[in-house]
């Protein structure tokens, strides 16, 4: 079957209706398989308005009882696991596997969110004033804007969401012009789970499709109290300032270039199997993709030649078929981008009006020029190194921070990557790869990545604004450091 015509059955499905001027096109072939309506500025304002109305009501709602919404919407996922999953298989060109890992993902993260539900802590702090306590309330913070790449077309919207609906917060999503259908299916699901529970505030859940200028008028609308933002780091630096402008809060989640150690005292099955997930898959459209391999130069010629090896057996092309592991490139654009930083990668004739390329390797002495650049497509550099020391300074001497990973057995080298003086990166794995993080811990990277963090551990408190509340039960009125001030 066609991709438009799974895809008119799989909408028709998911309850979506197909019309409007942003087309979606699928990169397995490369043809229109559907269109949504594009908002306009005076839509985007009056979804703000909405948003900042659902938040006077939604923020009273006891934290327990939104997490039902929450749960609600993960019933639904569960529920549409299959068709969802092949939506983001047709319009983002990830293989069927990783399309179910994607909505996996989403109800992970909604399972996670109803138990948070029931956890949002502050502390109690000790005063030093007599018959004084101190607390700290976490309270709901405003609307949400949340702005996602193609990449994760569907997962990321859940990340936020799930938090943000528990701590209280409505949520506009601007996810990708490259993946409108994937959005809109959310959105129906969601709103199944919406009429189910019934007295959800208008506006709650909210959805403006678009490219930049979309993006821009949420960016820059002062409701917005906390803008999400995923995608590459050069719409991270226009984000970022244009949020601080209005002193706005950001979570940015913006563009790796993970490396991984391989030691000579590495499991090397374990690293292969590891290093070929973490580098074609996806085709290398991950922002965990692994970039760069630093291998110790015992092992390195060795190592290298089994990569050729499987990289030249992988089984590249339409990602419905079972056995494909590399589906397409999402666009002309981003294979233009790869040959413009390695002009031989390999075109490969899988599919006609698909990009599909092989996963490259490229051996280079230095880490410079395109090294140094996240490449969004399957391009594995390999770097060699014979000190440990030097090898840390590899993984952290580009200007991303996202993931990175080391392959040893010895326990002082493992223990010093997750160090301090290790990987300066939000993720330092040990014996496994970059890529493919679970929901409970916190995601994200640090400097040209961003810093933000979002999914698990207490990632919760960006989408929350912390009270701290001083009650006096004394009959006296202290002042604190024993500041004297009475007449
Ligand atoms: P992109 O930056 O082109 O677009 C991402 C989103 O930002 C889109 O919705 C786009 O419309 C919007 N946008 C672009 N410019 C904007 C602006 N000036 N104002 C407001 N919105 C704007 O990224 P992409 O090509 O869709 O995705 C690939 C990139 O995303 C890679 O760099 C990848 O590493 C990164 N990414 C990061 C993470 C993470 O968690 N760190 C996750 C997924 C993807």
């Amino acid at each position: 079957m066609s991709p438009a015509d799974e895809a008119r059955d799989l909408l028709a499905q998911l309850g979506v209706t197909s019309s409007g001027t942003l087309a979606s096109h699928s990169p397995i072939d490369g043809q229109q398989i559907g269109s949504v309506e594009e908002a306009s500025a005076a839509a985007v304002a009056a979804a703000c308005d909405r948003a900042q109305g659902a938040f006077l009501a939604w923020r009273t709602v006891p934290a327990p009882r939104r997490g039902e919404l929450v749960r609600l919407i993960g019933e639904e996922l569960r529920a549409a696991k299959e068709p969802l999953a092949r939506l983001v298989t047709l319009e983002a060109g990830k293989i069927v596997q990783e399309g179910l890992g994607e909505v996996q993902e989403m109800i992970d993260i909604c399972d996670y969110a109803v138990g948070l539900s029931r956890q949002l802590y502050g502390l109690s702090i000790s005063s030093e004033r007599a018959s004084h306590r101190m607390i700290e309330q976490w309270h709901p913070l405003g609307p949400v804007g949340v702005i996602t790449a193609f990449n994760f077309p569907v997962a990321v919207w859940a990340w936020n969401a799930a938090l943000a609906l528990v701590c209280g917060d409505p949520v506009i999503w601007k996810p990708s012009e490259k993946t409108p259908l994937c959005a809109a299916a959310v959105m129906a699901l969601a709103g199944r789970a919406l009429a189910r529970f019934g007295d959800a505030p208008e506006g709650l859940l909210q959805c403006i499709q678009g490219g930049r200028d979309v993006g821009e008028a949420l960016v820059d609308d002062p409701r917005i109290a906390l803008l999400s933002a995923t995608g590459s780091t050069a719409m991270g630096r226009k984000v970022g300032p244009r949020v601080a402008q209005r002193f706005g809060r950001s979570l940015l989640e913006l563009g790796g270039n993970n490396a991984m150690i391989v030691a000579p005292s590495a499991d090397l099955k374990l690293a292969e199997r590891a290093i070929l997930f973490a580098a074609a898959g996806t085709a290398g459209q991950r922002c965990t993709s692994l970039r760069r391999l630093i291998v110790h130069e015992s092992i390195a010629d060795g190592l290298v030649s089994r990569i050729r090896g499987l990289f030249s057996r992988i089984s590249i092309g339409d990602p419905r078929e079972s056995g494909t592991l590399v589906g397409p490139l999402i666009d002309e654009a981003a294979f233009e981008g790869m040959r413009r930083a390695f002009p031989a990668a390999e075109r490969v004739d899988a599919v006609e009006g698909g990009f599909y390329v092989r996963p490259a390797i490229v051996e280079v002495d230095r880490q410079e020029g395109m090294v140094l650049q996240e490449t969004f497509a399957p391009i594995l550099y390999i770097l060699r190194y014979k000190d440990i020391g030097d090898a840390i300074a590899l993984n952290n001497n580009v200007v991303q921070g996202l993931s990175s990973a080391i392959f040893t057995n010895d326990l002082k080298e493992a223990e010093l990557f997750q160090s301090a003086a290790g990987s300066d990166c939000g993720i330092a794995n040990v014996n496994i790869g970059t890529s493919g993080a679970e929901i409970g811990g916190a995601f994200g990277g640090e400097k040209e990545t961003g810093g933000g963090r979002e999914s698990g551990s207490d990632s919760w408190r960006a989408y929350m604004r912390r009270s701290t509340n001083t009650i006096n039960y004394g009959n006296d009125l202290p002042l604190a450091q024993g500041i004297e001030f009475a007449v």
